[in-house]
């Protein structure tokens, strides 16, 4: 695979399944008007979403680096509108591996 990979294996998933609303890669969660409790605003949690590449991909600096995607995303249990990053966040992922504990993956 390829940094472009990991990005389309994103754009494939919001295509397919397409989020309520866009968020930004490093939120913890998001506020919205929730249909299922009043049109009150309810936070919806977002747990990361970490796509990582299969191959190395060699930087601009002449070094290697397996790179992945970090994203958000969520759905409300209330209402089920959903949450998820369009934009993907690309990082080493020797540097910025994935989240653990309480905010981490689904
Ligand atoms: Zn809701």
């Amino acid at each position: 695979m390829s940094a472009q990979s990991i990005i389309d294996q994103l754009d494939t998933l919001n295509r397919e399944d397409p989020p309520t609303y866009d968020v930004p890669h490093y939120l913890g969660n998001f506020r919205h008007k929730c249909s299922g409790a009043r049109n009150i605003s309810k936070p919806i949690d977002l747990k990361e979403l970490y796509i990582v590449d299969t191959e190395e991909t060699v930087l601009t600096t002449g070094e290697t680096a397996v790179l992945a995607v970090v994203a958000r995303q969520g759905k409300c249990p209330k209402c089920g509108q959903t949450a998820r990053s369009i934009s993907p966040h690309i990082v080493d992922s020797a540097v910025r591996p994935p989240l653990t504990g309480r905010v981490s993956r689904d």
